[in-house]
C-alpha cells in the first residue's frame, strides 16, 4: 500500500485499488508494480492492491479509505464493469462519495486474459490505469433518476416456459398478457406423448396448466397473435400486438366442432401441421382436442369462402352460436407493461439438410417429432406405429445427434436428443414389439434419474450401437435387405462397419433457434449468441436477464434444454420480473445525453439516428429534445450532432480527451 498527498495543488484526491482476482490478474500482471507506479501519479492519495477487491473486506477497505483519507475520486482496476461496476459504485456511496466519481479499469479481460507476456501486460495495465486516473478528475457528481414501473407483465410464447412464467406471475397477483402466435398454447410439449425419464403422459401434466392459464382471472390469453412493435423501456414498455383473424369469434365459439363435421369438405383433405403432416384436416379445424382456447379457426389458404366468396358456408350454418365471421380482419392492440418475459422456444433441425439420411426421399425415414405424433393416442394413427404404406415395422433404427455436435451443421449438443431417443425406443418397442436400434455418438444422461432411465432401456432389449450413421440407403446386398432401408455405420466399439436392415428410421433432430429469432431479437432489442439463441446477461449470475433491463428470457429460446430445466428457468424469469415490479420503480443510469438548447441549430440530424427513438423535435423552439427515460446512452447522437450541441453524462469531452491523453502520455 502507498499513501501520499496529491502532488499538484487543486487536483482531486484519487484512491486507486488494484485487484489480484486470485491469480486471474496477478498471474499475468505484476500487481505490486502497477500499485507502486500509480502511487506516484499526480493526484493519487492512496494506492492499494488486494486479493479480491470485490469481496466484503475489499469493499470495506475502499469505503473506510474514502472517509479516512478524504478521497474525492476512485479508480478500481479489476475485472469487467459488467460484473462489478455496480459493486464498487456502492462501495463508493458507502464511503460517502458520489458513485459517479468512480472509474473502473478492466485489466482482467483487456490485459491479463489476452496477453502472454507478463512484462507487456503489466505495461498495458499501467497505461490503462494512468488514463483512468487522468479521466476521473473530470467526473461530475450524477444522480440516478427513478421512474415508476407499470405492474403488468407481457409473456411472449405459450409453450411450457411461457405457461409456467405466466401462471407464476398471475398467482403472485400480477396482470399478465400471454401472447402466442399459434392458435393454441402448449408449444412442442403438447405434441409429445410421454416425457422422460418418468414416462408421464405429457398431456396429463400439461393440459391442466393450459386450462389454468385460460381460467386465470389475472391472465389475458391472446393466441394466434404476434408482437408487432415494442417501444419504451424498463418499467414502461408500450407493446403493439397483432391479432390475426380466426374468422370465428373467440368469445362465442365453445369448441363443439359441429362446424368441422358440417364443412363442405366431407373428408379431411389438407396436411395437418400439428400432426407433422401425417394426418389431414379440413379448412375449419382445431389443432387437438385439448387445444386452449378450445376455439376452431378457418384457414384462409384452403377455405373456399375466404378464397372465392362462393361457398355454401355449411360450417357457419351448423354453428348455433353464430360464431363465424368471414369478414374478420387483423387487429392491432396496444398494451402497457413494466416487464416482458420472452419464451419463444425453438425449432427442430431440418432433417433434409443431412442428405445421407434420406429424409423426404425414403418414406420410411421419419423425424422424432413425427414419431411423437405416431405414438400419441390422440395422434393420426391413435398411437399405432405404422409406416406410410400402412405396414408395421419389424425393425426400427434411431439415429441420435442429427444436426447436433456436427461441424458441418450445428456444433452444439441438443441436450435432449439422447434422452428423447431412449424414450422413443421404449415407446416404439412397447407399441410395436419391433427390434429397436439406437445409433449414438456418446450417451448423455445428466439429469435427475436420467442415468437410471438409460439402465432401464438397456434391460429392455433395445440395441445400442456406438457410431455416427454414415448413410441410409435402399440399395440391398442380401435378401434380408430387399425392400428395406439399410443403415451403414462404423460400430466404433466392435471396430467394423455394419449394415443393419430396418423398416423405419427415426432421425433424432437437434434444437435450433426459431427461424425468426433475429427479427424477434431486434424487435425486443436484446442480443443473441453466435448460434442465434437469445443471449443472457451473464451465463452464471444473470441467466434469465438480458442486456435490456426489464426483458427476461426463459426456456429453449436461450439454449436447448429439457422440460425440467425450462420450467425452473421460467420460474426464475418470473421471479426477476416480480422483483422489478414489486420494487415499484427503476433507477435509470445517468449516462444519458442532453441537448444544449442554445447551441442546437435545429438541423434534426440526431432524430432519425437514435436507435431508441429517444429524440423528438420541438417544433415551437426548433430544438431537439432527448427523453432521458428512453435514452440508453449509446452516444450515437452526441457523435453525430454537427454543431456539437449534444453532450453525454460520463462521456463529456473533458473526460474522453483526458483519458486519451492519459493513455498516450507516459
Ligand atoms: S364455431 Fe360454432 S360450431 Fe364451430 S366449434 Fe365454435 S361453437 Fe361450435
Ligand atoms: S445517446 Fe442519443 S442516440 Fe443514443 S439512446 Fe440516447 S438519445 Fe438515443
Amino acid at each position: 500500500m502507498s499513501e501520499n498527498k496529491p502532488k499538484q495543488e487543486n487536483l482531486p484526491r484519487v484512491g486507486f485499488y488494484i485487484c489480484h482476482c486470485g491469480s486471474n490478474i496477478s498471474g499475468m500482471i505484476d500487481v505490486a508494480e502497477v500499485q507502486k507506479y500509480v502511487a506516484g501519479l499526480p493526484g493519487v492519495a492512496v494506492s492499494r492492491d488486494y486479493k479480491y477487491m470485490c469481496s466484503d473486506p475489499g469493499q470495506e477497505m475502499i469505503a473506510k479509505d474514502i472517509k479516512e483519507h478524504k478521497l474525492e475520486r476512485l479508480v478500481v482496476a479489476a475485472c469487467s464493469p459488467n460484473l462489478h461496476e455496480e459493486t464498487f459504485r456502492k462501495a463508493a456511496a458507502r464511503g460517502g462519495l458520489n458513485p459517479f466519481y468512480f472509474q473502473m479499469v478492466n485489466i482482467r479481460e483487456h490485459a491479463a486474459w489476452v496477453h502472454t507476456d507478463k512484462k507487456a501486460a503489466t505495461e498495458k495495465a499501467k497505461d490503462l490505469v494512468r488514463a483512468a486516473v487522468a479521466r476521473v478528475r473530470f467526473h461530475q457528481a450524477l444522480e440516478k433518476k427513478r421512474v415508476p414501473v407499470d405492474p403488468n407483465v407481457l409473456v411472449v410464447g405459450g409453450g411450457i416456459a411461457g405457461i409456467h412464467a405466466a401462471l407464476t406471475l398471475a398467482n403472485a397477483g400480477k396482470k399478465v398478457t400471454l401472447v402466442e402466435r399459434d392458435a393454441t398454447i402448449g408449444g412442442h410439449m403438447a405434441m409429445f406423448d410421454k416425457t422422460f425419464p418418468t414416462l408421464d403422459c405429457a398431456a396429463c401434466i400439461l393440459t391442466p396448466k393450459m386450462s389454468a392459464v385460460k381460467a386465470h382471472p389475472n391472465i389475458t390469453l391472446w393466441t394466434y397473435s404476434e408482437v408487432n412493435k415494442v417501444e419504451g423501456s424498463v418499467g414502461n414498455f408500450k407493446v403493439t400486438v397483432k391479432r390475426k383473424p380466426r374468422y370465428v369469434k373467440e368469445d362465442l365459439c365453445v369448441g363443439c366442432m359441429e362446424c368441422i363435421d358440417a364443412c363442405v369438405f366431407k373428408t379431411p383433405t389438407f396436411p395437418d401441421k400439428f400432426n407433422q403432416g401425417l394426418g389431414k384436416r379440413k379448412p375449419v379445424y382445431i389443432d387437438f382436442p385439448q387445444a386452449t382456447p378450445k376455439v376452431v379457426l378457418v384457414d384462409p389458404q384452403t377455405c373456399i369462402q375466404l378464397k372465392t366468396g362462393k361457398c355454401k358456408k355449411t360450417c357457419a350454418e351448423a354453428c348455433d352460436r353464430n360464431a363465424f365471421d368471414f369478414d374478420q380482419k387483423e387487429e392491432l392492440k396496444e398494451i402497457q407493461v413494466g416487464a416482458i418475459v420472452l419464451a419463444t422456444g425453438f425449432k427442430t433441425y431440418d432433417a433434409k439438410r443431412d442428405h445421407q439420411y434420406g429424409y423426404g426421399r425414403y418414406p420410411g425415414v421419419y423425424t422424432a417429432l413425427e414419431i411423437e405424433r405416431l405414438v400419441n393416442a390422440s395422434g393420426p394413427t391413435s398411437g399405432e406405429i405404422v409406416l406410410r404404406d400402412g405396414k408395421h415395422p419389424r425393425a426400427v433404427g434411431i439415429v441420435h445427434c442429427v444436426g447436433s455436435r456436427d461441424e458441418k451443421t450445428n456444433k452444439w449438443c441438443s441436450r435432449v436428443c439422447c434422452m428423447y431417443s431412449l424414450k422413443l425406443a421404449h415407446l416404439i418397442k412397447e407399441h410395436s414389439g419391433a427390434e429397436v436400434y439406437n445409433f449414438y455418438i456418446d450417451m448423455r444422461a445428466p439429469g435427475k434419474a436420467y442415468e437410471e432411465f438409460y439402465d432401464k432401456l438397456l434391460g429392455e432389449g433395445v440395441h445400442f450401437i456406438r457410431g455416427r450413421v454414415a448413410e441410409i440407403t435402399d440399395w440391398a446386398m442380401t435378401p434380408d435387405e430387399e425392400g428395406r432401408l439399410v443403415m451403414r455405420v462404423e460400430d466404433t466399439l466392435a471396430g467394423f462397419v455394419r449394415r443393419i436392415p430396418v423398416d423405419m428410421v427415426v432421425l433424432s433432430t437437434g434444437l435450433e433457434p426459431q427461424a425468426d429469432a433475429q427479427e424477434v431479437r431486434r424487435r425486443f432489442n436484446i442480443g443473441c449468441g453466435t448460434e442465434g439463441f437469445f443471449q443472457e446477461r451473464h451465463p452464471k449470475l444473470a441467466p434469465v436477464n438480458t442486456f435490456t433491463d426489464g426483458i427476461y428470457i426463459a426456456g429453449a429460446c436461450q439454449a436447448p434444454r429439457d422440460i425440467p430445466d425450462t420450467v425452473a428457468q421460467a420460474g426464475a424469469a418470473a421471479a426477476e420480473a416480480l422483483a422489478l415490479i414489486d420494487a415499484g420503480f427503476v433507477e435509470l443510469e445517468p449516462n444519458t445525453s442532453h441537448v444544449i438548447e442554445d447551441e442546437c441549430c435545429g438541423c434534426k440530424s440526431c432524430v432519425p439516428l437514435c436507435p431508441y427513438t429517444a429524440i423528438t423535435f420541438d417544433e415551437a423552439k426548433k430544438k431537439a429534445v432527448i427523453n432521458e427515460v428512453l435514452c440508453k446512452g449509446c452516444g450515437v447522437c452526441a457523435a453525430a450532432c454537427p454543431s456539437g450541441s449534444i453532450r453525454q453524462n460520463l462521456f463529456e469531452d473533458d473526460e474522453i480527451f483526458s483519458e486519451i491523453k492519459g493513455v498516450l502520455t507516459k
